[in-house]
Order: C-alpha cells, then structure tokens, then sequence
C-alpha cells in the first residue's frame, strides 16, 4: 500500500471549508504543520454559496418552542421554509426525536448559554482573524433588520429576544420612520422590525474563504487533493487512508469535513447524530435592489443579504439528506415572495444555488477529541452558523492541540454529549 510519510508533528485537516481554513490559519500561527485534505475544489462545500452572516447574536438554537409552534404550519407548504421529503422520513426520524428533545426548557436554556458563550468568543476570534490575516476588508458592519408582519408576530418572537438580551445582545424593536430609514422601500405589510447592531456580514462568503485560503497557502500550509475514507489513531500519530488507496500519516488530524464528516468519525467509533438541513438561494447581480443592510423574513424562512457579488435571497430547510438532487422550486419560492416584499426588486439574472449545512439536533457543533484518541479532534456540526463561528472553532482547536485551558467552556461541544 503506498504510504505517504509525514513528520509527525504534522497536523492533517480534513476539508477545506471555512471551518478547516479557520483552523489551519491558527494552528499555523502556532507553529504547526498543516496539511489539508480536499476532495473537492477550496470552499467549494456550504462555505460556499450561505448567506454571508457573522451572526453572532443569532444564539437561540433551532429547535425551539418557538418553531415547533410554526413548523406544522411550514410543512404543510411544500415549498415552505421546512420541508421533510417523505421518502427521507424513516432516516431523519431519529434526528427529529434527538431535536425536539433539545426543545425541552431545560435543555433549550442549556444551550442558548453555551451558544451565548461561543458567539461572544467568535466575535472576538473573528476581528482578530480578520486583522491577523488582512481581511477587514471583506467585512460589513451595518447589522441586521429582522422584519414582521404585525405587532402580534413580534409579540410572539419577545421570548427569545428577551433570553438574547439577557446574554448581553443589542437590539431595538423599530417602527415607523426609523424602520424605513433602516430599510426604505419595504412592502407596508411589514410594520415592525428588530434591529441588532453588531451583527456583521463578509463581502462574499466564497471569496472571503478564498482570501483566507490564500493567506494559509502563503503561510506554509500544503493541500493534497484526494478523499478520506477512514482514519486510524495509534499511540505516535494518525493513519488516514484515501479513497485511491493512498495513506497519509500525521501527528495529529482534524476532522472538518462539514456534512461529510459523520462517516470519518464512525470509523474511529464515535456515532455522532451529524445530519444535513439543505438549504437554497438565488444570487441576484448586482444593484438588483438598494439593500442597506442584511434583512431577515423570520416568518417566512429566507434572508436578502447585500454581497459584493450581488444580492443573495435564501435561506429554507430541507432535510433531505446527502444523496437527493436539488429542488430548485425552493429557490424560485422564495425569489417570488422576495419580489413582494421588497417591491422594485429585480428578479432578473440570478443564479441557484443548493448548500448542505451540517447539522446536529442541539445546534451546537461538535469541537473536541474523538473517543478513542485525543490526536483526532472534531470541528463539524456548524449547522447554520458556520462561517460565524469558523475562526472561534480554529482558536479552541488550537487550544485542545496545545493542551490549554480552552478559550470557553467546551463541554457543551463534547462529541460524546448524544
Ligand atoms: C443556504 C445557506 C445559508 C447559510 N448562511 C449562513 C450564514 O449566513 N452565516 C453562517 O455562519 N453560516 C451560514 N450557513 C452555514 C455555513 O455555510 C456552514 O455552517 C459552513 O459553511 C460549514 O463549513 P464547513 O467548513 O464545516 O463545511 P463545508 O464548507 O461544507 O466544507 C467541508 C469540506 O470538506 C470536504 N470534505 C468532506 N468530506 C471529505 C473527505 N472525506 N475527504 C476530503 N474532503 C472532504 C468537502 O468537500 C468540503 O469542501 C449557511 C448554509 C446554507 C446552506
């Protein structure tokens, strides 16, 4: 079997995501070497095509009291902001206990302090990512208008703004003149809004990646293109084996491979709930609508993001798994109900778009050690919060390689908490 022999305080990362670019950036400016490992092309996965969001005041977990009220109403639509194709029910169907178990108030206010406790840390580990490696300039910081259609609809959304200020979170509730000024040009349906200040949106998510992925690539980093199929961990290092039968041996490896990455840590036996939520876009050219500030239509699912690119509208969820071919109708659905509620919006030449967010049911990712090994760490699971918490992931991936104290409690991620 052809081996390739790697010193062994080598660190191989698997996927050249956000996640694993974030990562090889901090354990670069460690002192490591870093490989990583991509089957495919450079963020090419859900770093992508999302949304574009430093989100980072986005802490409630998606399985809520709040959206299992309205996801019978969603599924209903199928086209609607959930969807559950019926042919994937018998394998998403333990996922959807496991989710709506962390629905429970105990455990939904578990994870809201550990998501608090994550995305205070990510917005500071990103203004120093982005100023370590020269990105400022990809970065907007103008915030985020979420939009509602009555007083009743905001009324019933206090409970989570209300457990985000207790996390210290800024945000106004906005009528009137000061909406339009955030936003002009909104449909009147829309008669309140909330705006959070210090949520921050990159120029384009697949150049933001890409800048990054220049800058590593700058800094030493190697790339080997190739799959991995299985890793195995022994007392000096780690084995990772390829699909074209290579082997590559490390020190240490990282497991980032987004959606990808449940069967990589079965093989070293850890059985981790990771599934997918799909999501979908249509990326707008430029000057389509004069966007001020990301928005987002939380009643219907989607967010209208200004990139340097263009104008993104998307968003939904589809758990649909890995294999099904893209619906593109979600994209359409959401384009048409975009057109209504920003009138003048041009639909005109956009392009689709299907992304595969890694999903486990709490909402938090996984960041830790693998059961049988402390030399294979874990960072996947972003679900829909990925690109906002790369750069806190590659830091507290650093933290667990250098054997520190991590930069904030990393029980909650535990791979072994399910
Ligand atoms: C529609 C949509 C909107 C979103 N909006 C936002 C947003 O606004 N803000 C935000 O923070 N997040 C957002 N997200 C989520 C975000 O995109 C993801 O959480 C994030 O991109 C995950 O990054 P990753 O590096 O873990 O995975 P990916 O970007 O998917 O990268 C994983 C990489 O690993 C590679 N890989 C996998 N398995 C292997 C293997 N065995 N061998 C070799 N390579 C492998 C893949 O080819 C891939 O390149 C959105 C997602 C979607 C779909």
């Amino acid at each position: 079997m052809p081996t390739s022999a790697s010193p062994s305080n080598e660190i191989v990362i698997v996927g050249a995501g956000i996640v694993g670019l974030a990562t090889a950036f901090h354990l670069l400016a460690e002192g490591h070497r870093v490989r990583l490992v991509e089957r495919g092309g450079v963020a090419e996965g859900a770093s992508y095509g999302n949304a574009g969001a430093l989100a980072f005041t986005d802490i409630l977990p998606l399985a809520s009291p709040g959206m299992l009220r309205k996801a019978p109403k969603w599924l209903l639509d199928p086209l609607g902001p959930l969807s559950i194709p019926p042919r994937y029910l018998p394998q998403i169907t333990p996922w959807l206990i496991r989710f709506w178990r962390a629905s429970l108030p105990d455990r939904y206010a578990a994870s809201i302090t550990a998501q608090g406790n994550l995305m205070r840390f990510a917005a500071t580990a990103t203004q120093a990512l982005v100023t370590q490696a020269g990105l400022a300039e990809h970065l907007r910081s103008d915030g985020n208008l979420q939009l509602y259609e009555s007083e009743g609809e905001l009324a019933a959304s206090l409970p989570g703004w209300e457990a985000r200020a207790r996390e210290g979170i800024a945000l106004e509730h906005v009528r009137g003149e000061r909406l339009a000024d955030l936003q002009p040009g909104v449909s009147p349906r829309f008669t309140v809004g909330t705006f959070t200040p210090h949520w921050q949106t990159v120029g384009d998510p697949y150049h933001y990646a890409l800048a990054l992925f220049r800058m590593v690539m700058a800094r030493g980093a190697g790339l080997v293109h190739g799959e991995v199929v299985s890793l195995t961990a022994h007392a000096q290092g780690v084995q990772l084996r390829l699909a074209d039968g290579k082997v590559l041996n490390a020190g240490r490896a990282v497991i980032a491979g987004g959606a990808w990455s449940r069967p990589l840590a079965k093989s070293l036996g850890d059985s981790i709930p990771l599934e997918t939520e799909r999501g979908y876009n249509t990326t707008l050219p430029p000057g389509a609508f004069e966007l001020r500030r990301q928005l987002t239509f939380g009643g219907h699912g989607f967010v209208v993001t200004p990139l340097s690119t263009g104008i993104r509208v998307g968003g939904a969820v589809e758990l649909g798994g890995l294999k099904a071919p893209p619906n593109f109708k979600r994209s359409e659905a959401m384009l048409t109900k975009a057109a209504q509620f920003l009138p003048g919006l041009r639909t005109e030449g956009g392009k689709q778009w299907m992304g595969f967010r890694p999903s486990l049911p709490d909402s938090l990712p996984v960041i830790g050690p693998a059961t049988a090994s402390a030399r294979v760490l874990y960072a996947f699971g972003h679900g829909h919060l990925g690109l906002t918490q790369s750069a806190a992931t590659g830091r507290l991936i650093a933290d667990l390689v250098a054997g520190r104290r991590p930069s904030i409690p990393l029980e909650p991620f535990r791979p072994d908490r399910f």
